[in-house]
């Protein structure tokens, strides 16, 4: 009984002692194609981070032992026996002794390794397969190398050949493509990719540039970013040789279709036509607030308040996205703007939030969120996609890596942050709104806008007053009002440039 009571009581401290201590997530990614195989959760003891190393064993399928009675515990981590030794500093790593800077930790009989020492340890042993970037608190682990390793070019005539060199063959069924406009995407079923490496690829006149991406486990993409020189790109795969092989029709350039082209460009910036597009509807309400407020009829109310503002003033076409209380997917939304030749994107919406004081609004343009409260706003309204059908066409966009590419694809960026921060300004001295400033967030309704866009949180459905003015059509009103005003100041700034 005695001894029961002595380890309970040893057993409750130690949770103690491990609940006071400060935790913090280690992202586990793939070193080459930087794909999250998950989270292990890391305990500080004084400065060291200390890492449960048969949960990471676990997360990457490592075989391990345990021996209690010599509180040892083994990891078989490619053909190497790594061998730790509970509250000691001494690891051995195949018939290679390391001393680590301090011991391993056994709070509960579980081996917390000190996260430095380890890979110190790795390193001194030659096992070079896993680094860990403290700043960003990321272990880097190499799963499976790059299949799809290097590029060259061949120019010949009238064609330009893209030779994407393969460490086995790949047949055609593994490729899907895609040529919109002046991008061709490029995507390999089975294609591992290292997006840190330029694949050795120097730069010719038909392609501006390549932006490799791993979208998950089993599929990269080449986004290439063509001249408008190029008129037809088709694909093949050499299996014999291990090459998937990019060709390039281009058309040599006259002067007279140069001019027509900019005679083009121009009319394309005459901001003729704007899309307005009230968030959610039909079975997706989007935030909710006590009575039967939704989302998706305050914003519906205010888009419409808008197109008439505009409307009214200018000589411009205004195209909702929606114009009932229907359900319409993400991607349908700007892909029909870009149909129906839209020069700016509007995205109404309502935010929510777990601190019912915050109030007022916040105006987002696409870009790697640089604050958890924007990520959080960002997933929220991507959440929707639960209501499609067609779920996996938005695999990997949240993606880190996709965000920045789709980022450097997005033309308008520095047009959307100007166009944002008008708006915004329009509304803080409108509306009497509180403002939460220009954002950046990934949200998916923004992808592929061919044409400066953003999105507007216009308050918070969780804060009284902010409700009961979203729901009175005067406010309504004010912020399609002011909107319009955002707008106007645009239209005349960036009409008048010459780009
Ligand atoms: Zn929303």
């Amino acid at each position: 009984m005695q001894r029961i009571k002595s380890i309970l009581s040893s057993f409750l401290l130690s949770l103690v002692i491990l609940s006071s201590l400060s935790a913090r997530n280690i992202s586990i990614r793939d070193q080459i194609s930087h794909v999250s195989l998950g989270t292990i959760q890391s305990i500080y003891f004084g400065e060291q981070s200390f890492f449960p190393i048969e949960e990471l064993a676990k997360l990457l399928s490592i075989p391990i032992d345990k021996n209690n009675a010599e509180k040892t515990l083994t990891l078989f981590y490619k053909q190497t026996p790594i061998v730790f030794t509970a509250y000691s500093p001494f690891v051995r790593f195949g018939n290679f002794n390391y001393q680590m800077s301090t011991e391993v930790r056994f709070p509960n009989r579980e081996f917390y390794i000190p996260l430095t020492g380890f890979i110190g340890g790795m390193e001194a042993s030659k096992i070079n397969t896993m680094s860990f970037d403290e700043s960003q608190h990321v272990l880097y682990v190499v799963t499976r190398p790059a299949n799809l390793v290097r590029l060259s070019t061949i120019s010949q005539d009238d064609t330009v050949k893209l030779v994407l060199h393969t460490t086995s063959p790949f047949r055609e069924p593994d490729i899907t493509t895609l040529h919109e406009d002046e991008w061709f995407y490029l995507t390999v079923n089975g294609g591992i990719i290292d997006v840190k490496n330029d694949l050795g690829f120097e730069h010719i006149p038909e392609v501006f540039e390549i932006i490799p991406l791993q979208i998950n486990r089993d599929q990269a993409r080449l986004s290439l970013h063509l001249a408008p020189n190029v008129s037809g790109v088709n694909v093949r795969c050499l299996e014999e040789s291990s090459e998937i092989v990019i060709n390039l029709a281009t058309t040599s350039n006259t002067s007279s279709t140069l001019l027509a082209g900019l005679q083009k460009e121009r009319e394309k910036w005459k901001i003729d036509r704007i899309i307005i597009d009230p968030g959610h509807g039909g079975k997706d309400p989007g935030c909710v607030g006590p009575g039967k407020m939704y989302e998706k009829n305050i914003v519906l109310n205010i888009a419409k308040a808008t197109k008439r503002e505009i409307e009214s003033r200018m000589d411009v076409e205004v195209i909702l996205t929606r114009e009932h209380d229907s359900f319409v997917p993400l991607k349908r939304r700007t892909k029909n703007a870009n149909e129906a030749g839209g020069k700016l994107f509007v995205s109404f919406h309502v935010d929510a939030n777990r601190v019912k004081s915050l109030r007022g609004h916040t105006v987002y343009f696409l870009g790697p969120a640089k604050t958890d409260a924007a990520r959080d706003v960002a997933q929220f309204e991507n959440s929707v996609i639960q209501f499609e059908e067609s779920q996996n066409e938005y695999a990997g966009l949240s993606d880190m890596s996709f965000i920045l590419a789709a980022n450097a694809q997005n033309a308008y960026n520095k047009e959307s942050q100007d166009f944002a921060s008008m708006i915004d300004h329009e509304i803080k001295t409108q509306c009497g709104s509180r403002s939460h400033g220009v954002r950046q967030a990934g949200f998916y309704v923004l992808y592929g806008a061919s044409m400066p866009n953003i999105l507007i949180e216009t308050g918070f459905m969780t804060n009284s007053a902010d409700r009961a003015k979203l729901m009175s059509g005067e406010y309504q009103n004010a912020l399609a009002k002011a909107v319009a005003d955002g707008i106007v100041e645009f239209k005349n700034k960036y009409e008048s440039t010459t780009f």
